[in-house]
């Protein structure tokens, strides 16, 4: 494996952990701070500026889909092609930010009351924040509200946890998903059984309780039943 001498990350420009050539393709793999693991094609690499040059966002909202890309554990491979329409989607609004950051810190595998240390050079990506300004302007508002608990700054980091009403306002959101995405059924009529066991998993992880399978499947069923009444 060829190590390349890439220091920072050519999407948000944070100091990388780590880049290394792809095994057997033209890629760079790249392990950022902020954006996470992720690979690159060459011919994106060298296309990157265009791409920056016409969007001033470009490399937030980048930085920002490539760590969703994350969310089902896998290292994507980003190439050209996958860019215009990672550009179109305009970055969440304040409000989606505090509710993103919010769910992450309560689905993460954190014990209840552990302080996270936050900041934007690592945490920016999760909300899609476009300054470290603005991504502690989120964070002081969820403490300011009482849906996160701060227990001290050090370093330009914030130490929160996330507070009991932090966890009813996550299920508040998780419940108005759920919805979403029982009306959407309806109208498609299929997909439900997609759809609700991810809403249940997201519901177990925040209250920490584990579900079975047949737990689940038992759900779904009720909730199909609550449909049709
Ligand atoms: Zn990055």
């Amino acid at each position: 494996m060829t190590t390349i001498p890439s220091l920072r990350c050519p999407v948000c420009e944070n100091l990388l952990k780590l880049s290394t050539q792809t095994p057997g393709l033209d890629a760079t793999r790249y392990d950022c701070p902020r954006c996470g693991e992720f690979n690159l094609t060459g011919s994106l690499v060298q296309q990157l500026s265009r791409f920056f040059e016409n969007d001033k966002e470009a490399c937030w909202k980048l930085s920002h889909a490539i760590f969703k890309l994350q969310e089902n554990g896998q290292v994507p491979m980003v190439k050209t092609h996958d860019i215009p329409s990672m550009l179109e989607s305009p970055l969440p609004s304040p409000l989606k930010q505090g509710d993103l950051l919010i769910q992450w810190l309560a689905e993460s595998d954190n014990e209840i009351g552990k302080f996270v240390p936050l900041e934007d050079k690592t945490h920016g990506a999760i909300i899609g924040a476009t300054s470290l300004n603005g991504f502690n302007w989120v964070v002081l508002d969820l403490i300011e509200k009482g849906l996160l608990k701060k227990s001290h700054e050090l370093l330009g980091r914030i130490h929160v946890a996330v507070s009991m009403k932090g966890l009813e306002h996550c299920k508040a959101i998780l419940s108005k998903q759920s919805d979403e995405a029982m009306q959407h059924s309806a109208m498609e009529s299929s997909g439900k059984d997609e759809v609700l066991p991810e809403v249940i998993d997201l519901f177990a992880r925040i209250s920490k309780v584990f579900i079975t399978d047949h737990e689940r499947k038992a759900i779904v069923l009720n909730l199909g039943k609550e449909d049709v009444k």
